[in-house]
């Protein structure tokens, strides 16, 4: 009368891999985020045989031409975070997005093989014109600074012997010195345009920003043989330094 019951971890092959499609051994998961950095892997990916498909639709898993390799849709600033534990092997990611991450977590430093060159600007510290920077950054003074980015601001003005108070903003940086909020920002700068129209000065750079490339350590070593061909290409599809 009683029926055995149903085993859910069917041990052949295709019992293994989740309905959902999650990954098969193989499979290589690539973390990208929507906009500039999706916009400009795209590109190298089909430099390297990779077209990725359906990137109009509403997914967060997106198939491409190669049945091993997939993309996820993150938040930039999560890319890290799944590579780092390895919801996915690889990703791109912003230089700024990566070492406030490293900062922030502290630990190692992420493996990142290759320097994409695209997404470039730099992050800077910005001033109300008029502000006299050079005497708030003496040595022992103090300075109200605004960022997404505390742990490189923090690093930055330790590194300068300048006591820093932050304070944490998730956008619309350049409006905090115009409203007192602020004495200075530390935030991405491309044109300057986006400064200027709000009538601030950039008085300093804390460091040139590309997209990279970025490993998991896990995959790096149990999947080298899959990715080793997959990063080569990308490598060779990066246009050289001008
Ligand atoms: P969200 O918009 O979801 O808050 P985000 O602002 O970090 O996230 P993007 O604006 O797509 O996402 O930026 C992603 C990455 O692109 C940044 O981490 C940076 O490396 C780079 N980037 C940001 N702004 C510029 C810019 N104006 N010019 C060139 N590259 C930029
Ligand atoms: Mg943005």
């Amino acid at each position: 009368m009683n029926q055995p019951p149903v085993s859910l971890r069917s041990p052949s092959p295709e019992g293994v891999r989740p309905a959902w499609g999650g990954p098969t051994p193989n499979m290589l998961t690539l973390a990208l985020s929507k906009g500039r950095i999706f916009d400009d892997t795209l590109p190298l990916l089909k430099a390297a045989g990779i077209e990725v498909r359906d990137a109009n639709s509403r997914a967060l898993i997106l198939p491409t031409n190669r049945p091993d390799v997939r993309v996820v849709l993150v938040r930039a600033s999560d890319v890290p975070t799944y590579v780092q534990h390895g919801g996915a092997d690889l990703g791109v990611a912003g230089l700024d997005v990566l070492l406030e991450h490293e900062a922030q977590q502290g630990g190692a430093p992420m493996l990142r093989p290759i320097d994409l060159k695209i997404a470039t600007c730099r992050l800077s510290v910005a001033v109300r014109k008029g502000f006299d920077y050079p005497a708030a950054v003496r040595q022992g003074a103090r300075i109200r600074v605004a960022t997404k980015y505390t742990g490189l601001a923090r690093q930055h003005f330790a590194a300068k012997g300048v006591h820093v108070d932050l304070i944490k903003l998730y956008g619309s940086m350049e409006l905090a010195p115009l409203t007192g909020l602020a004495d200075a920002i530390v935030d991405l700068v491309s044109t300057g345009s986006t400064l200027k129209a709000n009538e601030l000065v950039e008085v300093e750079t804390l460091l040139p920003i590309s997209s990279h490339l970025v490993l998991n350590p896990v995959s790096a070593k149990l999947k080298r043989e899959a990715l080793q061909p997959l990063l080569q290409t990308l490598r060779e599809a990066v246009p050289a330094a001008s």
